[in-house]
């Protein structure tokens, strides 16, 4: 993605249909459009327990020594709706989603090894957040 291009909030407009962007909480895909249509991807699953949503968009969460159950990830439209102290913290990053077009949280490198062989690394290069302060991902 350019640089050069404006992203959501100071882009006010969808860059394909010129649509007004995030009205009243609505998606905005990429930081530029306004639906899956205008920025030209596939319509993303409506459930998080479908075997079609990929892992960048879904999470397992576990409680206790239970299963676990796919939820979907928090999705974020602008790096400025995620806590700044998520910003600061060296171990979180972000990523676009290529399923939902959203912002979600990730971590840089595994936090603890036997954790992370544990969890196992997602298709996207990130581990799984599983830990109990982070379920809100
Ligand atoms: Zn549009
Ligand atoms: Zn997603």
């Amino acid at each position: 993605m350019s640089m050069s291009q404006k992203l959501f909030p100071v882009r006010e407009r969808c860059k394909i249909c010129r649509k007004q962007l995030g009205a009243k909480g609505a998606p905005v895909l990429f930081g530029l459009y306004c639906s899956a249509k205008c920025a030209g991807i596939a319509e993303p699953v409506q459930s998080a327990t479908h075997a079609n949503t990929p892992r960048e968009c879904r999470i397992l969460r576990r409680e206790g020594s239970g299963e676990g159950q796919w939820v979907f990830k928090h999705r974020y439209r602008s790096e400025a709706e995620i806590d700044q102290s998520l910003r600061e913290d060296p171990s979180t990053s972000w990523y676009w989603c290529n399923h939902c077009g959203h912002l979600h949280l990730g971590r840089t490198y595994p936090f603890d090894f036997k954790q992370a062989e544990l969890f196992g690394k997602s298709d996207n290069g990130y581990f799984e957040v599983t830990l109990d302060g982070f379920h809100g991902f």
